[in-house]
């Protein structure tokens, strides 16, 4: 194993890496930091792609001794699309969508969860819980039962019924909760220390976005090693943009790749924007959303305990930040389906009205490469198709 030990985005503070924990003293979210000496002597960026396909495949940078088995149900190897139609219709020559939707549970949050549950496990932890309004709650749900560990999981109470059923179904405890994810986040913390679950919020324990940081090291690979001058990315934690800036640090460590990055653009909808007002205001943290409301469950999150090292990333990077109201999102969704057979959740249509914005303001150049995320499957999404039917 490469991992050397956990440290504070925020205060610096360095800690073990042997123990099941969730954040600094300070109360802000831990890194997991690597030997990355240690990996280039070990490993070549060829011999990862000799090994099966999926995210473990890039064992060296994740945090699992060799000696353990992760637990898997086939996450991450998911197509890199060229889209000329969308390509065309926004005025770009190259757009990629990367369609995080077959992964298992439907959605991105397996890659977080497959390395969360397999270190809460390792660790010691028997009884895992989350917050969720949509896609993470089912993705626990599906790797704790993998895993054999019970799952609790409190979502508010307009839920999509599949994100709900997904739980139930894999066995896990489900609280419904009158209110957002926050409240629901109160509600676990509430009893969480009795019960003894390990909280697996997002960045409030170091391993989900070490697993979200594989999206990077697969674009990387699927790039030939180059990446995209764009990403577009919808976000609501901030687990994803965060992983990746990661992953692209350590890969240029490595020496796989040069100083260049891509610029990130945070897509967020109107009904729930805190980073893209934080981004517009020139603030260091974002605070929270009041009255958060967006059939885009992925991206209803009004306070993201990792606003300060969202920000961050966009500032140093050249990045921006972008609205988009629900029934724009909802039309491009439709839209990206029907022109490329993927199937578009919300979130992934809000990528879309995203990049045509930015390639009409000139903040996209026609020539750049752009890389659209398309994070879960539209099909989870029944209630808000049909709030705003075609
Ligand atoms: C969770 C989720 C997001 C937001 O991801 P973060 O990494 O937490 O910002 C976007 N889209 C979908 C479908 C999601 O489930
Ligand atoms: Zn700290």
């Amino acid at each position: 194993m490469f991992v050397s030990h956990l440290s504070c985005w925020d205060c610096g503070r360095q800690i073990p890496a042997d123990q099941l924990v969730n954040l600094c003293t300070c109360g802000k979210p831990l890194r997991v930091e690597y030997d990355l000496d240690r990996v280039r002597e070990a490993v070549s960026r060829d011999e990862w792609a000799k090994r099966p396909p999926g995210l473990w495949r890039y064992r060296e940078v994740l945090p699992l001794a060799e000696s353990e088995q992760p637990v898997t149900l086939g996450e991450g190897a998911t197509p890199l699309l060229p889209a000329p139609t969308i390509a065309e219709l926004v005025g770009l020559e190259r757009v990629y969508i990367k369609d995080e939707a077959v992964n298992p549970t439907g959605s991105f949050k397996a890659r977080g969860m497959t390395v969360a549950v397999t270190m809460a496990r390792v660790l010691g932890a028997r009884s895992l819980a989350v917050p969720s309004a949509g896609n993470a709650g089912g993705a626990l749900a599906a790797y704790a039962a993998a895993a054999g560990l019970s799952a609790h999981i409190f979502m508010p109470h307009d839920v999509p019924q599949a994100n709900r059923l997904e739980c139930e179904l894999a066995g896990a405890d489900v609280t419904l909760i009158d209110g957002l994810i926050n409240d629901c986040a109160r509600a676990l913390a509430q009893r969480k220390e009795a019960e003894g679950w390990f909280d697996v919020s997002t960045l409030k324990e170091p391993y989900r976005v070490e697993g979200k940081k594989t999206l990077g090291y697969e674009l990387a690979e699927q790039l030939g090693w180059a990446l995209p001058d764009v990403i577009v990315y919808p976000t609501g934690g901030g687990t994803g943009l965060i992983g990746m800036a990661k992953a692209f640090d350590e890969m240029e460590t490595l020496g796989w790749i040069g100083s260049q990055r891509p610029r990130f653009v945070v897509v967020q909808s109107t009904g729930c924007a805190p980073i893209v007002r934080a981004f517009d205001e020139g603030r260091e943290s974002a605070g929270v959303w009041e009255k958060a409301n967006t059939v885009a469950a992925g991206l209803r999150v009004p306070g993201a305990i990792a606003d300060f090292v969202i920000l961050r990333c966009l500032r140093a990077g050249g990045g921006t930040a972008v609205a988009i109201a629900d029934v724009e999102l909802i039309r491009d969704a439709r839209v990206l389906s029907a022109a490329t057979g993927i199937c578009a959740c919300p979130e992934g249509g809000a990528c879309l009205s995203a990049a045509r914005k930015l390639t009409q303001s000139g903040w996209i150049k026609p020539t750049e490469s752009v890389v659209l995320f398309n994070t879960g499957t539209g099909l989870k999404y029944a209630e808000a198709f049909a709030a705003y039917p075609a």
